[in-house]
């Protein structure tokens, strides 16, 4: 008889255990349910571990009606959630209400009459048996088979309409592990008292072990709750059922004061372990959200920088023609190609002309950035000179130089400067660096210069400006960076220049760089080529 009870009180545990589980994996209206269930047929276990334990009769009687109305529970709660699972949100209709009526009135009638189901219990050799009011028993017996049909109608219509694979894995799981409980369940709890045999009573709830498993592994199958949890929460209470066994079954006072200490010590460790697991994996679990939400953004981002490039290049092209055409008219004016003109007309028509020429080289840079976004910069490598470049670059920039007060020099040292180079682009980058000199100096003078060694070519551009802090240094050559000092020296800048001279460059595997010894003292910028 012990092992009987043992068995039940088991069962019971591991019952609530996984409700437990079931719920915390979710807390949705059908987990919660699906819980309620599992908590009545612990409930139902437990009252019968009690009723076969009872050594009074009358005690015998009350688990008896105690285990009868845990058991009808079971299959109104269970008839509740098939109404439900798998769909959280759906709602009960008010008339599925009134299905609680029979539960409540067999409970009010239990509290007036003790023997409803139960005429009479005696003890016989086989443990007790029991006398069943045979009428009442099978209205009980219908109700519980009326509400475990409808369930299953429930269910198998969910099944049928289901368009999803992981919820027909979920339904059928949860349609054979509870139809094989139930059955077995009705076999020996229902059915066999029926015709009076009353000793194999114990056997019903350990067929829910199936429900348990099946469920069980098609929840964890399925990730619905996470498992560094479970394995966590499991050893934990394993640990503390065993101790609490043992101290249950302890022999002395002392041995028994060791242990409630020992439980007392890992319920709490045990507790403060399972919360601080719980919150490791939510924080990770919004981490890989955010995450997630981060790459989603991302992509919106890309499309969108995408878009944007799109819409740079479209308007640069757009542009250049009006500004070409302003700048040709501007020259030839200039040039008299017209007639003469005043020279108040001719300040305005040269300033025009520079303006537009400017405007031109910033346009350029803007179609540049955006063919470099989009992949598409093209280079046309060919046999070119690069001291011919630098010198065209300089000649270029001497009337703006002269024009801000500044003396600029180029230095040569005699040698062979061919390379493959892209020459317009190599002129782009040059004209950038040079022209940012003539920028970012207010006074003084501009050096560039020229020499070669071995197999490279060196170029070096160094200026007596308002120089660079040692900690902006890493900040150049990045796409629109501009140095805040920048903008009190020169507003008109786009923060281009540099990303695209280290884009071409790069493209040409050399190096660029810059050196300063800080505010107020110049800046030099290297550029290295490769000899072709
Ligand atoms: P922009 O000149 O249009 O702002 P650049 O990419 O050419 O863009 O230059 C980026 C920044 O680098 C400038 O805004 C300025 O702060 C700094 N810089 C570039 N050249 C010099 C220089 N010769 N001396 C001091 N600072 C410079």
């Amino acid at each position: 008889m012990e092992y009987q009870i043992v068995t039940l009180f088991l069962i019971a545990i591991l019952n609530s255990v996984f409700g437990y589980f079931v719920v915390r994996g979710n807390k949705g209206v059908s987990n919660t349910l699906f819980s309620l269930v599992t908590l009545g047929v612990s409930m139902w276990a437990l009252n019968l571990a009690f009723f076969i334990k009872a050594t009074n009769l009358d005690s015998a009687l009350l688990f008896a009606n105690l285990y009868y109305i845990s058991a009808a529970s079971i299959p109104l709660v269970f008839f509740y959630f098939s109404l439900i699972f798998p769909n959280e949100n759906s709602v009960f209709k008010k008339k599925y209400y009134l299905f609680i009526t029979p539960l409540a009135l067999l409970a009010i009638g239990m509290l007036f009459d003790n023997n409803i189901i139960v005429s009479e219990i005696f003890n016989s050799e086989t443990g007790k048996d029991v006398i069943l009011n045979k009428t009442n028993y099978l209205i009980y017996g219908s109700y519980f088979l009326f509400f475990v049909i409808l369930s299953y109608y429930h269910l198998l219509k969910t099944i049928k309409k289901s368009k999803e694979s992981i919820e027909k894995t979920q339904l059928k799981f949860v349609i054979w592990g509870t139809s094989i409980s139930y059955i077995l369940g009705m076999l020996f709890n229902l059915f066999l008292p029926w015709f009076d045999s009353y000793e194999y009573i114990w056997l019903g709830p350990p067929f829910t072990l199936i429900m348990v498993i099946s469920i069980g592994y098609a929840i964890i199958k399925h990730h619905l709750f996470n498992e560094k949890v479970i394995a966590t929460e499991i050893l934990t209470f394993s640990l503390i059922f065993f101790i609490l066994i043992r101290t249950i079954i302890s022999e002395t006072l002392q041995e028994q004061l060791i242990n409630g200490v020992l439980l007392l010590v890992v319920t709490i460790v045990g507790i403060l372990l399972i919360r601080s697991v719980i919150k490791e994996v939510e924080t990770r679990e919004k981490i890989e959200k955010l995450a997630e939400e981060l790459k989603h953004a991302n992509v919106r981002l890309k499309k969108l920088d995408k878009q944007k490039s799109e819409f740079v290049s479209m308007a640069s092209h757009q542009l250049r023609a009006p500004i070409a055409s302003l700048k040709g008219y501007s020259s030839m004016i200039l040039e008299g190609s017209y007639g003469p003109v005043s020279s108040k007309v001719k300040e305005v028509v040269a300033r025009l002309f520079t303006s537009s020429d400017s405007l031109a080289f910033i346009i350029n840079d803007f179609l540049n950035l955006s063919r470099i976004e989009r992949g598409k910069i093209e280079y046309s490598f060919s046999k070119n000179n690069v001291e011919t470049l630098l010198e065209t670059a300089v000649n270029q920039v001497k009337p703006s130089a002269k024009e801000n007060g500044l003396k600029l020099s180029l230095f040569v040292n005699t040698g062979n400067y061919e390379a493959i180079v892209d020459g317009e682009k190599l002129n782009q980058t040059f004209l950038n660096i040079i022209n940012n000199s003539i920028k970012y100096t207010p006074k003084g003078s501009i050096d560039v210069k020229l020499s070669t060694k071995e197999k490279k070519i060196f170029i070096e551009i160094s200026d007596t400006g308002i120089g660079i802090a040692k900690e902006d240094l890493s900040k150049l050559f990045k796409k629109f960076a501009r140095l805040d000092h920048a903008n009190s020296v020169n507003v008109k800048g786009t923060g281009l220049g540099l990303f695209l001279a280290k884009e071409i460059i790069t493209a040409h595997k050399g190096k660029v760089w810059v050196e300063s010894e800080g505010e107020g003292k110049g800046s030099t910028f290297f550029i290295e080529l490769k000899k072709g």
